[in-house]
């Protein structure tokens, strides 16, 4: 092989590099000599892979060594330094084979810093060439084909990429020449990417000026590459015929002809390149389309979800992307820098600052620092606090509302704030918006400490207040904020994988592909709460126990690979997702993609195929409630009873609410059963008093086989319901003349209340089956109501939420489990269903829970609730009605090795007065015996206020031996 030498002198004061090179296509290899006039002393030579030759000066060879591939040449003087070497590319980011030559990485000898190349290859005949070039020279003869590449800069790199299947599109845009090189078969592209170039190429002259070369090339890749270099960019034939591709990547690679291959980065120092660029490309198509702060909401998503503890760092120390990580930090928080920039200076200052920093710094080396000090000269004050926070930072800051008060003031309204700032406080203009209907008013607000305090006066009630709705500064999202979606999931650095019960071998592609990522794996029976809050969760299989555990029921998608992502219930940080698949060819073909999917919540594949994808709602902005529409009600529409009687009785399930002590609710529920008996025999009354083992006992009552007091002392009312049997009475009694079915809703109180101490982990094996195998975590509205309930406890800080939480989800799926499975056995039936009005308000304790499990119609009817949209479908205003309870012996007892033992008295007790003292042990009363506290009341329950009854009690004493005195007490 022959190569032809040299083809330039060396002209300038520059430092030139002159390279030659020819291949040979069949065995991968390039043969080339590098000439360089350094104009320095020393150089340092990176040459990785390659294999030196010889190195010469001024024609004398030289001995050489090379250490790691790095080769140091010393006392060059002003003499020309010549490099012969041969390198063989298959793959990475150098290929050379019959498909092309692509030579974008380390392809000859690299000398650090700026040089002015001059490139020439010879080819064989028929090949198309590309590299940095202001002009490209072409001479064909005897066969082959000579290029050479002008480009007459300084430049830290070049590039060659050549193919024999390239055909070129010409067409130009003022006086750039723009060329497309695609392969034939991808010809009807060509047209589109020129038009695309032209309306990039005039937009990005209209902000930021001039295109600096006299050409632009489109260049097709047989690589998947998405690359920019000076003059040419080159994209990847994989991804050439998707839309997006002209839509944004391509204005991105071409805006960073300005940034990254006119000016260039200081790696060094940072890359600012890719945050400029996405800032101004793929952000600026959003924003122009009036989707800019969905974009930039994106952004702070994919922080979120991407960015962790392990592999954060600050935007100043990123120098390229190496995963979803580093593109959250280096392009998603670097463009929202340059936004915040954007918003405190201004466009003119900011757009101005940017030409500047063009044509101060075209063809070298720039930094963060040099645009710092552009902008600040142009806007005229201090910008290295900015500088230093958003750059030298780790994180996002986290901003909360505290303290958020509307008040009258004269004819106005004032709305006073906190912001609030997480453990660093930064300095930023946060935007508050207020929201009055749809007219809005928004105001920024410096912040400078973890907590500052605002107000704004305005003329009329604003109905909500809202922080940083367009998201104008990069932040922390709150929860409300944050989708459940893919992306956290492969962000997540802790998974537990759940096993399916059945079909394992269908997933164990999945298994595997977690476990490399260090997922845990686990099957659904060993998995505890505390792994659950934890982690995100794998859950797989549709019919996962898991599933029902977390959530109740399975949204299922019919496809050949689904996946559904989900908050964690235990842990709003953390998500599960949900998968199904058909197949394991299905589901790992498909369960490789997600991670291109990473901003959805469901997704459907069939045959590797996307047929469904959806993102869950999320809230837009940090938002606080102020002032709601008053509610009313239309006077002439309301109703009687009797007319909610009506309306309701077509109704499969009627719920209606009670406050366990008033006479008045259960009267309410008693006619509301009544006029449904009237209309329709086969009405059954479900109860939340009652718990499920003592089923027989109410059925043995409501069919006369026991008398009352058998019923109240087998059933065990008094010792696990207790309220006076009064209220209930009068509905049982009509129950058990007319034979109504009574169902007992509720679980053991033994278990609620171990579960509200120790949480569902601490149930023994006997007790979990008790529970229902479906438990709905996922609502959210009723978890934050809880959560008020839980703090107005006395000892709420003692106590644990989560197992509060638990406890009381465990009693609604119980008492639902209970009305679906009665209606599964009695499908003609209505039920009545009577429970505390917290349990159906909102329809969140128990009627969604039943909607869930059998989409039955209902009804939820309230007593005396606040009117409140959606709170339930009627609200009686029973007034109150007096009912006679038992009498009461006015004791406070204690149960002590199966007696009762009295251990005080409240005031004016009537026992005091018959003389007994604390610590007597009621042996009988009336002579029945008396084993426990419930005898007691079931004996009272049969006595009226003004009887006597006869109390036998055994008295202690200390040296006179114990002795049983017998008093009379007057109830
Ligand atoms: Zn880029």
């Amino acid at each position: 092989m022959v190569l032809f030498l040299p083809a330039f002198t060396f002209a300038s004061e520059l430092p030139e590099y002159h390279l030659d090179v020819s291949f040979d296509i069949q065995n991968a290899k390039i043969t080339g000599v590098a000439r360089i006039n350094a104009r320095s002393k020393d150089i340092t030579v990176n040459t990785g892979q390659l294999k030196i030759l010889d190195v010469s000066i001024d024609k004398q060879r030289i001995p050489f060594d090379i250490r790691k591939g790095i080769l140091k040449i010393s006392g060059i003087d002003k003499g020309i330094v010549e490099i012969r070497y041969e390198g063989v590319f298959r793959d990475n980011n150098n290929v050379i084979g019959e498909k092309g030559i692509s030579l974008t990485g380390l392809w000859y000898p690299q000398i650090e810093g700026l040089f002015r190349y001059r490139l020439k290859t010879t080819l064989p005949e028929g090949y198309e060439a590309v590299s940095e070039a202001e002009g490209i020279i072409k001479n064909t003869k005897n066969g082959s084909a000579e290029f050479i590449f002008d480009f007459p800069h300084l430049v830290d790199g070049i590039s060659l990429v050549a193919a024999k299947r390239y055909k070129i599109t010409k067409d130009t845009f003022n006086d750039i020449e723009i060329f497309a090189y695609f392969f034939h078969e991808d010809i009807e592209f060509a047209k589109k990417y020129i038009e695309y170039t032209k309306k990039y190429l005039r937009l990005y002259e209209g902000i930021i000026g001039k295109y600096p070369y006299k050409r632009f090339s489109v260049v097709e890749n047989f690589l998947p590459t998405g690359l920019s270099m000076p003059t040419y960019t080159l994209l990847g034939q994989d991804v050439v015929n998707l839309p997006f591709i002209v839509e944004t990547s391509l204005g991105h690679e071409i805006l960073h002809q300005w940034f990254g291959d006119l000016v260039y980065a200081d790696y060094e120092k940072g890359n600012w390149t890719e945050g400029l660029t996405t800032y101004l490309a793929d952000h600026l198509y959003e924003e122009q389309k009036g989707r800019g702060w969905e974009y930039r909401k994106q952004a702070l998503v994919d922080y979120e979800s991407y960015v962790n503890e392990k592999n954060e760092f600050p935007v100043r120390e990123f120098r390229g992307r190496v995963g979803f990580a580093s593109r959250a930090i280096g392009y998603g928080k670097a463009a929202m820098i340059f936004h915040m920039l954007k918003k405190m200076t201004g466009e003119d200052i900011f757009y101005r600052s940017l030409r500047d920093f063009i044509k101060e710094k075209a063809f070298q080396k720039a930094s963060w620092g040099d645009l710092r000090a552009i902008l600040e000269r142009n806007y005229g004050k201090d910008l290295q606090w900015f500088f230093r926070q958003w750059l030298d930072e780790k994180g996002l800051p986290e901003l909360r509302f505290k303290n958020v008060k509307a008040v009258r003031k004269g004819s106005k309204f004032e709305v006073s704030f906190d912001i609030a700032q997480g453990e660093k406080a930064y300095v930023m203009d946060v935007p508050v918006t207020l929201h009055f209907g749809d007219i809005k008013r928004k105001e920024s607000f410096r912040v400078d400490k973890k907590t500052n305090s605002f107000s704004m006066v305005v003329d009329r009630e604003p109905e909500k207040i809202v922080m940083d709705e367009d998201y104008d500064i990069a932040r922390q999202l709150s929860n409300k904020e944050f989708p459940p979606i893919i992306a956290r999931l492969i962000g997540d650095e802790k998974i537990v994988a759940v096993s399916p019960i059945g079909k394992k071998e269908l997933y164990s592609g999945v298994i595997e592909m977690l476990e490399e990522r260090n997922a845990a794996h686990k099957e659904a029976g060993e998995i505890k709460d505390s792994d659950i809050k934890a982690s995100s969760l794998v859950i797989m299989g549709n019919d996962n126990p898991l599933i029902e555990r977390l959530y109740g029921k399975p949204e299922t998608i019919d496809a050949g690979f689904s996946i559904i992502v989900r908050n964690n219930p235990w842990n709003q940080q953390k998500v599960a997702a949900i998968i199904n698949g058909r197949t394991k060819e299905e589901i790992d073909t498909a369960f490789r993609k997600i991670f291109h999917y990473g901003k959805y919540s469901a997704l459907a594949f069939d045959r590797g195929k996307n047929i469904y994808k959806r993102t869950d709602e999320s809230g837009r902005g940090i938002a606080v409630n102020l002032f709601e529409q008053p509610m009313a009600v239309e006077v002439s529409a309301l109703k009687t009873l009797n007319d909610v009687i009506n309306s309701v009785s077509g109704k499969k399930i009627i719920y209606i609410g009670e406050h366990h002590d008033q006479f008045a609710h259960h009267n309410v529920q008693f006619q509301v059963i009544k006029g449904l008996y009237a209309k329709n025999k086969k009405v059954a009354i479900g109860m939340e008093m009652f718990q499920m083992p003592f089923q027989g006992i109410l059925n043995g009552y409501i069919a006369g086989r026991i008398s009352e007091k058998e019923f109240l002392k087998k059933s065990e009312y008094f010792k696990r319901w207790g309220f006076d049997y009064n209220l209930y009475k009068p509905i049982l009694d009509f129950a058990r003349e007319e034979k109504i079915p009574l169902v007992a809703l509720n679980i053991r109180r033994e278990i609620v209340a171990k579960v509200s101490k120790s949480g569902l982990d601490s149930l023994s094996e006997e007790e979990k089956k008790e529970m229902p195998r479906q438990m709905d975590f996922s609502d959210n509205e009723y978890r934050d109501r809880l959560t008020k309930v839980f703090k107005m406890h006395k000892n709420a800080k003692e106590r644990n939420f989560d197992f509060f939480y638990q406890s009381q989800v465990l009693w609604d799926e119980t008492m639902s489990m209970s009305i679906d499975e009665f209606l599964k056995k009695n499908p003609d039936y209505q039920i009545v269903v009577l429970a505390g009005s917290g349990h159906i308000q909102y329809g969140s304790g128990i009627p969604k829970r039943v909607f869930r499990r059998n989409g039955y119609d209902y009804a939820v009817v309230l007593n005396d609730a606040d009117i409140e949209k959606t709170i339930g479908d009627y609200i009686i205003f029973p007034g109150t009605l007096e009912g006679v309870t038992a009498p009461k012996l006015m004791v406070s007892l204690r149960e002590e090795k199966g007696r009762v033992v009295i251990e005080g008295f409240s005031e004016n007790s009537v026992s005091e007065k018959a003389g007994l003292k604390a610590g007597d042990m009621i042996l009988s009363i009336d002579s029945e015996l008396i084993d426990s506290v419930e005898d007691v009341r079931i004996h009272l329950f049969y006595k009226k206020k003004g009887e006597t009854v006869k109390v036998k009690a055994l008295r202690k004493r200390f040296i006179l031996g114990d002795v049983e005195i017998e008093f009379d007490v007057t109830l």
